[in-house]
């Protein structure tokens, strides 16, 4: 077997066979291409175990109360549910389809934790109706009609409050939430978040639990971590006066993982020691009891467990300027290039053991020209027919896909000891129509 290229942003299982083709999770990805079509996502369920594991483990180690959520967003359907839930996980959800969805594979809903910075009236009602655990309540609007809404089905709902601690965590802009001009959270520095304490204790039909927040995503840096716990538990502590008994907090997710060779994610050890040391320190300071932590990873569980697999077709050389491979999917399936100017690597995936000697740009197929998903990537000579490994495509990318250009969503693998298990169907024609009323 060779040595695996950019081994670091590809799953745990990832080799490569004497025939120079990738394999994940057993299988050889040129197998997949034929059975199963391109674009392709393969998950590969020993990162996903692997992640899920060194995550629970860190925190644990340090605090055994800990609970890890799988944050939904970042992709989510039946098979890959039933899966992290048979690992002992509980889930965030930002939407009244991804509770149904989490329902529907029949995980248990008192594990579940509503976000979101405007869950609808439905929604809300949905939600007691089946009983969820717990809603991280966002706003006073949320307050008042989440209170109405547990009264008049008669139950006492436990919440969260979203806070904002004012933390920067020097990611994107757009991916930036838990700073002052946000529109999540209450934020603390204004009082709000004080005002939302007081009155989530007053409502009869609420239960506070304890405080959440969430700064943005991805965050490289342990600091703001560090920081806004111990913020927010200096705002819990001020909080006993008016009654908070802190029984559960959360610093919510945004875990970084190496899009590239060139990033440096901490561990999860070292979250660990930055978000545990804090709360821990300032529990000893300010003379309160551990709460149960709650951790709320979505990128780092399943980023790093997808691949995506798309076979080249047209290759345009524009002379002195550069060389367009473009593949059949892009945007469609993959909107982080465009959107936040991610950065990828990318393997062929049919001659993984040939040296990277091309500098290319990989387009998409849809008709925009931000369509790219790799700028200047360092790959093997291509040619139509051969097959591009996208590598850290498991998060927000198959979670953002839409039908632009009415081309279809990809279909996605879930791959172990040498079995692709299809565990979502490409989406067809016929899918695409299927809502059209006429
Ligand atoms: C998006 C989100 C997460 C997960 O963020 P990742 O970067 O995927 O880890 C966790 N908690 C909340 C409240 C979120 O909105």
């Amino acid at each position: 077997m060779t040595t695996v290229p950019k081994a670091k942003v590809f799953p745990v299982s990832t080799q490569v066979n004497d025939r120079g083709h990738l394999v994940i999770g057993g299988c050889d990805l040129v197998d997949l291409a034929a059975e199963f079509g391109t674009p392709l996502y393969v998950f590969d369920e020993a990162t996903l175990r692997a992640q899920a594991e060194g995550f629970g483990e860190a925190f644990r180690s340090l605090h055994a109360d800990t609970t890890l959520l799988y944050a939904c967003k970042a992709f989510i359907n039946v098979a890959l549910a039933r899966l992290l839930a048979g690992y002992g996980l509980g889930f965030d959800v930002v939407s009244g389809g991804e509770l149904a969805l989490l329902r529907a594979a029949g995980v248990p809903l008192d594990r579940v934790y509503f976000h979101g910075n405007n869950k609808t009236p439905e929604e809300l009602a949905q939600a007691v109706e089946w009983r969820i655990g717990h809603v991280a309540v966002d706003s006073f609007h949320e307050l008042a009609l989440l209170d109405e809404i547990a009264g008049r089905a008669g139950i006492v709902q436990p919440v969260m409050i979203r806070v904002s601690p004012s933390t920067d965590p020097h990611t994107h802009r757009l991916t930036t939430t838990g700073v002052l001009d946000s529109k999540f959270g209450f934020p603390i520095e204004t009082g709000q978040a004080k005002e939302a304490v007081r009155q989530a204790l007053a409502a009869k039909n609420l239960d506070l639990e304890g405080l959440h927040f969430h700064l943005g995503s991805p965050i490289f840096e342990l600091e703001p971590y560090a920081e806004a716990v111990e913020l927010v538990m200096g705002f819990a502590s001020e909080m006993r006066e008016q009654g908070l008994e802190l029984r559960q907090f959360s610093p919510g997710g945004g875990y970084a993982i190496a899009y590239t060779e060139a990033d440096e994610p901490p561990p999860p050890s070292a979250y660990a020691e930055a978000i545990v040391g804090a709360m821990k320190r300032s529990c000893a300071s300010h003379g309160m009891p551990e709460p149960t932590l709650l951790i709320e990873p979505g990128r780092a569980i399943a980023g790093p467990a997808g691949v995506a697999l798309y076979t080249v077709g047209a290759i345009k050389d524009v002379p002195g300027v550069r060389t367009y491979v473009s593949v059949d999917g892009g945007m469609g399936d993959n909107i982080r290039p465009a959107l936040y100017g991610a950065v990828y690597e990318a393997v062929v995936a049919n001659a993984a053991s040939e040296p990277a000697t091309e500098t290319v740009t990989i387009a998409g197929k849809y008709c925009e020209s931000g369509d790219v998903l790799v700028h200047d990537a360092r790959i093997a000579p291509v040619e139509a027919g051969s097959l591009i490994a996208i590598p850290a495509s498991g998060a927000y990318a198959p979670a953002m896909a839409s039908t632009y250009n009415l081309n279809g969503r990809p279909a996605i693998v879930l791959v172990e000891g040498g079995r692709a298990t299809l565990i979502r169907r490409r989406e067809s024609y016929a899918d695409m129509m299927a809502q059209d009323v006429v």
